[in-house]
């Protein structure tokens, strides 16, 4: 497999994805804007239903497929962080919802009138440490009551829809702490400003992202997807599929940067010739390339096992840790290569250079990932 791969989804991407330049996303960024119009285009061009199977409206796309799609919107310098919710948010609701609940929810999500890119799994106080969150959900005849805080709730201003991870057993009465946790459809449409308080985040990127206070939330029982207290297995299924489709992420972004590295190399000319004849510019572009191409092929690896339905935990982890070293690696040559410009808005790099930083730690930290490795692949002992 390699970027010519796919040439007519690359090329049906494409032609959505080529209407939003630079200059439209410098905009948004500028204005922390949440790009509409762009989610607007790709939903309507069905490109973020494509994991939707085809009875519910969706085009039933291989994780190979929706890769791509990620790949080619980075590629194009967009940012996918304002819609890869939408591919493997609703993938929970796939995989463990009712019929009831897909039916209500799938068609409408694929027509583009519902969204629900919304997940809120991430507390302030607990981090990386999902077990221990302490937004609990309590039975109370057929409704749940919900109360606790959740921080990094992206996207939920632009949903519709949030799956929302509580805690339905304490911890005290569970006997693997990965029990107990159940996850729930909420309907944002009723909620917000009632029983959710929703407080953005201005952060170092245009991401809509928020802390929210959940105070007395009531959830109907039919809302909880699966089983009771089997929640963070859920989400957890749904982490492999969400690795591989960010590692696509930055494998665009790492070819975005190069192509825009290896281009301004050859157009700057200093000392009479253009810089791309210096070595010390030719070779760390060279490298980034070799980076990135290495880091796309694990991806396809990744991607391959998980749609012959073979386990690919390690092979999901390790291509977004090499994706996004890759692409970081990408952005801090392609900003040298610049020089001075690579610090001005309008050659759009540093803009994309903020965003690739994000996935060293979003949406899991490279940290976690090695550690993962560590005692899953290489069996070392459990180090938290
Ligand atoms: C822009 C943005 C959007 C996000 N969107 C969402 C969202 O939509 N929904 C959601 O639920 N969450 C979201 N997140 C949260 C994100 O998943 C977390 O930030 C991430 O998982 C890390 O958790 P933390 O920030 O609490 O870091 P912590 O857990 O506090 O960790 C801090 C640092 O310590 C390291 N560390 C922690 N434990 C260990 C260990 N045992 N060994 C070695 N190193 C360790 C980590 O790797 C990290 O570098 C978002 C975050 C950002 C920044």
């Amino acid at each position: 497999m390699s970027r010519q791969d796919f040439p007519e989804l690359r090329e049906g991407v494409r032609q959505v994805v080529s209407a939003f330049d630079s200059r439209y996303w410098q905009e948004v960024d500028e204005a922390r804007a949440f790009p509409e119009k762009f989610v607007n285009a790709l939903t309507d061009a069905g490109w973020l239903s494509a994991l939707i199977p085809e009875e519910y409206g969706g085009s039933n796309l291989s994780l190979t497929e929706a890769s791509v799609i990620m790949e080619e919107i980075n590629r194009a310098g967009g940012n996918s962080g304002a819609c890869h919710g939408q591919m493997y948010v609703m993938g929970c609701v796939v995989r463990h919802g009712s019929k009831a609940q897909k039916e209500a929810l799938l068609p409408k999500i694929a027509s583009g009138e519902l969204r629900m890119q919304s997940m809120a799994v991430t507390e302030p106080t607990t981090g990386s440490d999902t077990t221990q969150l302490k937004t609990v959900a309590v039975r109370q005849g057929d409704h749940y009551v919900v109360n606790g805080q959740k921080v990094w709730t992206s996207r939920l201003q632009h949903s519709d829809f949030m799956l929302l991870l509580a805690r339905t057993t304490p911890l005290a009465d569970v006997k693997k702490k990965s029990e107990g946790l159940s996850v729930f459809l909420v309907d944002l449409r009723e909620e917000v400003g009632k029983s959710i308080t929703v407080k953005p985040i201005r952060n170092m990127v245009n991401h809509e992202t928020n802390e929210i206070f959940i105070d007395n939330l009531r959830i109907p029982v039919e809302n909880r997807i699966g089983e009771e207290g089997k929640g963070l297995k859920y989400i957890m299924d749904g982490l492999n599929a969400e690795r591989i489709l960010i590692a696509a992420e930055c494998v665009g972004d790492g070819y975005w940067f190069i192509d825009r590295a290896t281009q301004y190399a050859k157009e700057r000319v200093v000392f009479g010739r253009s810089i791309a004849h210096n070595q010390g510019i030719q070779f760390p572009i060279a490298k980034a390339h070799v980076n990135v191409e290495a880091a796309s092929l694990m991806r396809y690896e990744a991607a391959r096992l998980f749609d012959a339905g073979l386990p690919c935990g390690a092979e999901a982890n390790m291509s977004k840790l090499l994706a996004a070293d890759a692409s970081w690696e990408a952005a801090n040559v392609c900003l040298q290569t610049h020089g001075g410009f690579g610090f001005a808005a309008e050659y759009d790099i540093e803009r994309k250079f903020r965003e690739t930083r994000l996935y060293q730690v979003a949406p899991i930290s490279t940290n976690l990932i090695l550690s993962y490795v560590g005692e899953h692949v290489l069996g070392m002992p459990k180090s938290y």
